[in-house]
């Protein structure tokens, strides 16, 4: 079954792109992997998923470490998504290639601690609360230009790009006003691109291709590539 909601999204997002003017390797699939098993994640690493996303430091250790050194495992890059407490920084910064979710210039602060210690540059990216949701977190769109500022000074850190979650709903459409918010800021904070190409990580199973219209550079799909 992976690996023909696999094909099916690869040549969904194929499509968009075709439609758009845009390349399917700008685009990067990042398998959502919170309560999927590790076989699965190796069958999906098998079907060429190189990049993991996990919303939990705990289950994301146990399946890291678990993952082998074989084949599986070996150059998938392992993406923080979820909420991240400065008390499992250290963790964090010792089994992910992106932490996603840094909303505020302490965790920030903390995260460039860990890093330094053990001579690494952490990649990193600004999540962004692009709704009006109480329960979801994020930097305020208003704040996020000022916290980049504050955050680019750190050393340590590589600030790659922006993340954000748009409220969920059945209607990919609904979504959309808040993926072009989130490009917006990009531009506000990073400028136009020359060169590099900033991550735009927006973009789940119900409004990828939206996400994908709007700019999104990294989909985060969970249900599209594990549902039966
Ligand atoms: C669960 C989750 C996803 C994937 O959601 P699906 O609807 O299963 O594709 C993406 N991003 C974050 C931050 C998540 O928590």
């Amino acid at each position: 079954m992976i690996s023909a909601n696999l094909e099916d999204i690869r040549r969904r997002i194929e499509l968009v792109c075709k439609r758009t003017g845009r390349r399917p390797e700008e685009i990067t699939l990042v398998a959502v992997t919170k309560g999927i098993s590790l076989e699965e994640i190796k069958e999906a690493i098998n079907r060429g998923i190189r990049d993991i996303g996990e919303n939990r430091i705990q289950e994301a250790l146990l399946k890291y470490e678990g993952r082998g050194t074989k084949d599986e495992g070996r150059g998938t890059r392992w993406h923080m998504i979820g909420h991240l407490q400065t008390n499992k920084v250290k963790e964090a910064v010792r089994i992910f290639d992106l932490i996603q979710s840094v909303d505020s210039l302490r965790l920030a602060q903390a995260i460039s601690m860990e890093a330094g210690k053990i001579n690494k540059q952490q990649d990193i990216l600004l999540e962004v609360k692009t709704s009006s949701e109480e329960s979801k977190f994020g930097l305020k769109p208003e704040d996020t230009l000022a916290v980049f500022q504050e955050i680019s000074r750190l050393p340590n850190l590589n600030l790659k790009g922006l993340m954000t979650i748009a409220p969920f709903t059945d209607n990919p459409e609904a979504s959309r006003p808040y993926f072009k918010m989130l490009k917006e800021l990009s531009e506000q904070t990073f400028g136009h691109p020359t060169g590099v190409q900033r991550v735009l990580s927006m973009g789940m199973s119900n409004d990828f291709e939206v996400a994908i219209e709007e700019g999104s550079t990294m989909v985060r799909l969970g249900r599209a590539i594990f549902e039966r």
